[in-house]
């Protein structure tokens, strides 16, 4: 695969052909052009705008490729320090010019008028990051990715000894799959005992971080670090109430809802209890799905649920095989895991991940299909910024293509599998809600009690914790593993409140299903009408595009948690 042998989208209009984007250097100096431009008319800002946005997308794009071509070769060298010499030299120049660009714009646009609809989003956002960025803070911030490492680094060095073998933590993971009970508990101990050692030193990390993150919103004149950091995420249109809203919903509604699926789980496994280890296995004791052996299949069978869902998507995943846009297969020497990358200038989306043949394989394939889709939907943007919406609305796209595109998963199944995969998929999402609210109502316990001691630390995460459905699980003596459990979120360490995205957007693409169970047709248009506006309109009006609601009351989850559990019930 080239990538960079790509479809032109468009003849650059500003960066030469030939500019090296991978050096500092020429990198700063074409931004420093950008500095020095009259931008005092309509028609000189407009071309400005543009042309930053095409010197952000083609640089973008270089890293991009970068980044790509390392994952997909994690063994070649000269390719691991291409990406970290970029990240270490661009990334860091170009800041300081951009914060003086972005100046420029704002100054501009006191007397230049636009369309300011239209740049409402944009507008906001360059006003935010302007009053975030703080030179003192600089510092502090190095301190705390310096922190962030060290959770990595002793998190990825754990390894677990056990039954005579050295295992990592995915490997463990495997245990909870199998249907001997034994072999899951021993497996399960082992783990949380390895775990257990590297208590004191991630409380350490997490205090040193917690002091620093503290210090760094007051410095940039902010009451407490969430209201700071719901700035950075750009979080305009929801605040730490709606979150609130939000805990509060899922335990009157999805709680009840995963405690009938652990139930369920419990009789089918005919146990008396359910222990920690009990959660992963299939309660019916049958072997794992195994829906394809070669990648070929992955891509022929997905192929036909697009083709299914709509043409256009159909045809759009087609060209992205055929341009060579899929690397899916897991080989040696490839990164882990899955994720879908814009290459920002051809506007085209790029998907990679570690196909084996399970079930999951499919879903990140849908979910990353998802992404994609959404890539494409608003290609045509000119500014670069409006090519991608926000996190909470792009896991919408992504997640309900897994539910949508979960219809028609019969392409590899049996009918008794298609109902297996989508009830593990279902019970799933379920506990996913359950969780990030637990996750989010904990962070927000952390940061609005500075002061607190990480024995009190300790209460509130159990309290929490049992507030959103660990009751439902057999804890017995098990009390000191439970107590930490929050160490194994590394949300929590390393982007501190940046999880409930994945919530509120579960919630929408819920929402996109029921109304495709309604109305498949409308549901579908609707969807890729959300995903064409990009990030060019505020949340709630993307959520609104997309034909669902932008909204955590009861009113909302209510009826939808109904329907979720009518479609869950159809499938035991
Ligand atoms: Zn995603």
């Amino acid at each position: 695969m080239d990538l960079k042998q790509l479809p032109v989208f468009q003849k650059r209009h500003f960066v030469p052909e030939n500019a090296d984007l991978t050096d500092a250097k020429t990198v700063v100096d074409l931004y420093t052009q950008l500095e020095s431009r009259d931008i005092s008319t309509p028609k000189l800002l407009e071309q400005w705008m543009l042309d930053r946005s095409e010197l952000d997308a083609a640089l973008s794009q270089t890293g991009s490729i970068l980044y790509i071509r390392m994952t997909c070769q994690t063994d070649d060298k000269t390719i691991a320090d291409a990406y970290t010499k970029f990240i270490e030299t661009v990334s860091p120049a170009i800041k300081p010019v951009n914060d003086r660009l972005n100046k420029k714009y704002l100054e501009a646009r006191k007397t230049v008028t636009m369309d300011d609809k239209r740049l409402m989003v944009y507008d906001r956002s360059i006003k935010t990051d302007i009053e975030l960025f703080k030179e003192e803070n600089i510092a502090l911030q190095t301190q705390v990715e310096l922190l962030s490492q060290e959770y990595q680094t002793v998190c990825g060095a754990i390894t677990v000894n056990f039954e005579g073998k050295e295992h990592t933590l995915p490997q463990m993971s495997k245990y909870l799959l199998e249907t001997d009970r034994n072999l899951r508990e021993r497996a399960w101990k082992a783990t949380a005992e390895r775990r257990a050692k590297e208590k004191d030193k991630l409380e350490n990390i997490f205090d040193q971080m917690f002091k620093l993150r503290n210090q760094i919103s007051r410095n940039a004149g902010f009451k407490n670090f969430t209201e700071y950091q719901f700035k950075s995420y750009h979080r305009f249109d929801y605040t730490s109430d709606d979150c609130k809203k939000y805990h509060e919903t899922i335990e009157k509604y999805i709680v009840p809802l995963n405690a009938r699926i652990l139930e369920q789980r419990k009789k089918e496994m005919k146990l008396t209890s359910l222990r920690p280890w009990d959660g992963g296995v299939d309660p019916l004791g049958r072997s794992p799905l195994k829906p394809f052996s070669e990648v070929k299949d992955l891509i022929g069978k997905s192929q036909k649920i697009f083709n299914r869902l709509d043409k256009e998507l159909g045809a759009q995943f087609k060209e992205m095989d055929d341009l060579g846009l899929l690397d899916l297969a897991s080989r040696k020497g490839k990164a882990p895991g899955g994720y879908q990358n814009t290459l920002n200038e051809a506007r085209k989306p790029f998907i990679f991940m570690n196909a084996v043949g399970v079930d999951d394989d499919i879903r990140t394939l849908l979910h990353e299909g998802g992404h994609a889709f959404h890539a494409l939907a608003c290609a045509k943007d000119p500014i670069v910024d409006y090519r991608h919406g926000p996190m909470e609305f792009c896991e919408v796209a992504s997640m309900a293509m897994e539910l949508l595109g979960g219809e028609y998963i019969n392409e590899f199944y049996s009918k008794e599998e298609t109902n297996r995969s989508n009830r593990e998929h279902l019970e799933g999402i379920i506990h996913v809600l359950a969780w990030v609210a637990n996750i989010d109502a904990f962070q927000h316990w952390l940061y609005e009690h500075p002061d607190h001691t990480p024995q009190q630390r300790r209460q509130a995460w159990l309290g929490f914790y049992e507030q959103f459905g660990g009751k439902f699980v057999d804890w017995t003596d098990l009390t000191e593993v439970k107590a930490y459990l929050w160490h194994r979120q590394l949300h929590i360490f390393e982007v501190p409140f940046y999880y409930i995205e994945y919530g509120i957007a579960q919630l929408g693409a819920l929402q996109v299903w029921v109304n495709a169970k309604k109305n498949p047709a409308k549901a579908l248009s609707d969807y890729k009408n959300g995903l064409s506006y990009g990030g060019s309109i505020p949340l709630p009006e993307l959520y609104k595009a997309a034909g669902i609601e932008f909204n955590f009351s009861a009113e909302i989850i209510k009826p939808l948690v109904e329907e979720v559990t009518k479609a869950w019930e159809k499938l035991l």
